[in-house]
């Protein structure tokens, strides 16, 4: 029936999709930290960080449900939910940052971004990390090197290597900062005047380096030093993940001049935007026009807003700095006795755990993590595997994540590895 299924996906919806896992999961239901599939089998969901409150959080439904019920409509209304809801959000943020704009999808907040950066700037050249993931329109996939070959970077597009402390050695912070440097400065000899540096705060396609905090603020002077914004892609990290605090910029001790929003957001509603320093964006309003249809309607700041009452009145991000720490402690126990298991890294509930095979001269295995991955799927825990290497297993479990899921987890992981006899 599963063959069946594929063969039908593939022909309805062509050749550009992937699924995950070698035995994909056909999902029914989710339900908190758990999605099932057809035959009733409970999956841990360490991956999706979309529904980061628990799949189907009741009253993110019943906030959604309701006002589905009571109107959907647009921007171009007044309507009392939206701008509650932009005022609370903006409150989450520095004083600095105090205007919200309403997008569907990451893809699109990172597409504004990038207009605003070339019209605020008056240039055009963008700086975004060697494995950067940061959309699919046409502009977001031009700043996405990880979309893999067939993706023309332009000749605006500089990449500089991820902070990447496991090999690096020394200031990690310094080498990104003298690399962003170094990529303005060529940017400038070819005659493109720097618009913006554009980074996922914890670096998650390029293999998750949350660490040592404080480490972007040489980059971010850097960039403005050259005339550019600093664009801090919040898509991942953002809504409380690191468990410190609601966004990953404020880890680094920055505040940047525009933050793109996402995936959690609407907890699995589509919700997404832009947030920005009102005094760089005045101009932009004076002269062009920015209209969405789905952008900001009511249901998605009714269900916007239930996320947020959700994230405090459970108080998600302390838990996911408590268990977070809980958990990645077991993971680095764990690390102790399985040499494949290189370095573990991560805040709160991000997770990055490197996979080689020699620990010593730290040669990743990206054949090792996709069999862990594959296991893991098997034995009902769903992770993935990132970085340019792909060997990097990528742990975001819901912030609704417990002890008790957190030991589900390290058991499976701990008999997944014997298995493999590493
Ligand atoms: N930025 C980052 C860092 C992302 O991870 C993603 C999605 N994986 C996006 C942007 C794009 O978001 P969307 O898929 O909602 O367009």
């Amino acid at each position: 029936a599963e063959e069946a299924m594929v063969e039908r996906r593939r022909r309805a919806l062509g050749p550009a999709y992937r699924l995950f896992y070698e035995h994909p999961v056909h999902v029914v239901r989710g339900e908190g930290v758990f999605l099932y599939d057809a035959d009733g089998r409970a999956y841990l969901d360490a991956y999706n960080n979309v529904a980061s409150l628990g799949h189907c959080h009741p009253r993110v439904v019943e906030a959604m449900a309701r006002q589905a019920a009571a109107v959907s409509t647009n921007t171009r209304y007044l309507n009392d939910l939206v701008l509650d809801y932009a005022e609370r959000l903006l409150a989450t943020f520095p004083a600095e940052i105090g205007h919200v704009m309403f997008t569907c999808t990451g893809s699109e907040a990172n597409d504004l971004a990038i207009r605003l950066a070339r019209v605020v700037t008056g240039g055009t050249g963008l700086i975004v990390t060697e494995n950067a993931y940061h959309g699919v329109t046409a502009a977001a996939a031009e700043i996405s090197p990880s979309l893999g070959p067939g993706v023309d970077l332009g000749p605006h597009v500089r990449t500089v290597p991820a902070p990447d402390g496991f090999r690096g050695a020394g200031d990690v912070g310094a080498a990104f900062a003298a690399a962003v440097e170094a990529a303005a400065a060529d940017l400038s000899r070819h005659g493109i005047r720097p618009a913006a540096l554009i980074v996922d705060t914890v670096f998650s396609s390029d293999g998750v380096f949350p660490d040592p905090p404080g480490f972007l603020a040489g980059a971010v002077a850097a960039i403005r030093a050259a005339g550019g914004l600093f664009v801090a892609d919040e898509v991942q990290p953002g809504f409380g993940r690191l468990g410190a605090g609601m966004w990953g910029f404020a880890r680094h001790g920055v505040v940047p001049d525009l933050v793109s929003l996402g995936k959690p957001m609407g907890n699995g509603y589509p919700v997404a935007g832009l947030a920005m320093r009102p005094e760089l964006v005045a101009e932009f309003g004076r002269k062009a026009r920015y209209f969405n249809t789905f952008g900001g309607n009511t249901v998605a700041a009714a269900t916007a807003a239930a996320v947020l009452d959700v994230i405090e009145d459970e108080g998600l991000i302390a838990n996911a700095r408590d268990v977070g720490t809980y958990f990645t402690d077991g993971l680095r126990a764990l690390a102790a006795r399985h040499a494949a298991l290189a370095d573990v890294r991560g805040a709160g509930l991000f997770v990055g755990v490197e996979v080689v095979s020699d620990r010593d001269g730290r040669t990743s295995d990206a054949a090792a993590a996709g069999r862990i991955v594959n296991r893991m799927r098997e034995a009902g825990v769903l992770i993935s595997a990132t970085g340019p290497r792909a060997n990097v297993l990528k742990i975001r479990p819901p912030l609704v994540f417990r002890r008790a899921h957190a030991d589900l987890f390290l058991d499976r992981l701990d008999a997944v590895m014997a298995g493999l006899g590493t």
